[in-house]
């Protein structure tokens, strides 16, 4: 269309948390169907074989042929791996619990931890977002996510040990930076299921804030975010007032505008690098 934003080259976000129930999968299938919804092409890749942002977004076991495992081993291209989902520009490559054998399966593979980046950068030709649905655990499928992206984005809920596993998060990000992956960066963290009636949310919140750029667009907790997967959509199809899908779409703008010119790299603290 003339006069539209031009569409920035291909960007790929990880959605990552090795803690699980932190809102990733939420997160990962709300934002592609936002990014979506701003008319941007989006691809939604699920690592995780527990598979919850296939059906998420409508998409069943056995209703396809390939899934992300068939990518990894090197079986198929990725681009025959994409289903097309209810929500126009959306497509997504689906995971299924084969691919538990994949980490058995690359464990001896030099190549290992670059499979994804391999397999995912070459074939972006037709997308403006991908985003990466990471599994709760550093193991291989983070790290093949991680050593993919350009940007992570870290769902934190606010509970007692949240910046405890942040901090195992961080120093494995900043080792993939150094052995596969130079130009990663955290783009920030997502307050997920927030509930600002409860005081310990403030105090985490604040000392989140005081390490990390975390996002003005808050993801409150609410029910239509629950329910929406088990109708197979997300928040944005299921209920487009709640304010579930409105937090989504409010961090999908938030990210496409861009950070405040002052928080390029997300860590605040001189990192002595
Ligand atoms: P993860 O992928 O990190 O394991 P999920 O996104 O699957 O976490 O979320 C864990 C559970 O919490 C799911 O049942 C999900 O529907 C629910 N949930 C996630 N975010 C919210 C929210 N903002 N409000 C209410 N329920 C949520
Ligand atoms: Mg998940």
């Amino acid at each position: 269309k003339p006069g539209a934003a031009p569409k920035p080259s291909p960007v790929i976000f990880a959605v990552a948390n090795q803690k699980g129930g932190v809102g990733k999968t939420t997160t990962s299938v709300n934002l592609a169907a936002s990014f979506a919804a701003a008319e941007y092409r989006t691809l939604l890749v699920d690592c995780d074989p527990q598979g919850n942002a296939s059906s998420g977004v409508g998409v069943r076991r056995g209703s396809f042929e390939l899934s992300l495992y068939d990518v990894l081993i090197g079986r198929a291209a990725l681009t025959d791996a994409i289903v097309p989902t209810e929500v126009p520009l959306l497509g997504v490559v689906p995971a299924t619990q084969d691919l538990v054998a994949a980490e058995l399966e690359l464990v001896d593979a030099d190549d290992r931890a670059v499979r994804l980046r391999n397999a995912l950068r070459p074939q972006l030709a037709g997308y403006d977002y991908v985003v990466l649905d990471c599994p709760p655990s550093l193991g291989l499928l983070t790290l093949n996510a991680l050593t993919a992206a350009h940007r992570v984005l870290v769902p934190l809920q606010c509970e007692y040990y949240a910046l405890e596993g942040l901090t195992h998060l961080m120093a494995t990000i900043d080792r993939v930076r150094s052995v596969f992956n130079a130009e990663l960066t955290v783009e920030g963290v997502v307050l997920t299921m927030y509930d600002g009636r409860n005081s310990l949310t403030h105090q985490v919140a604040d000392e989140v804030k005081a390490h990390f750029r975390v996002f003005d667009a808050i993801i409150p907790r609410n029910v239509k975010l629950s329910e929406a997967p088990s109708h197979g959509k997300p928040a944005l199809l299921y209920d487009a007032q709640s304010k579930g899908a409105q937090g989504y779409l409010s961090l999908a703008r938030e990210i496409l505008d861009g950070p405040p010119a002052a928080a390029a790299d997300t860590k605040k603290k001189p990192r002595g690098d």
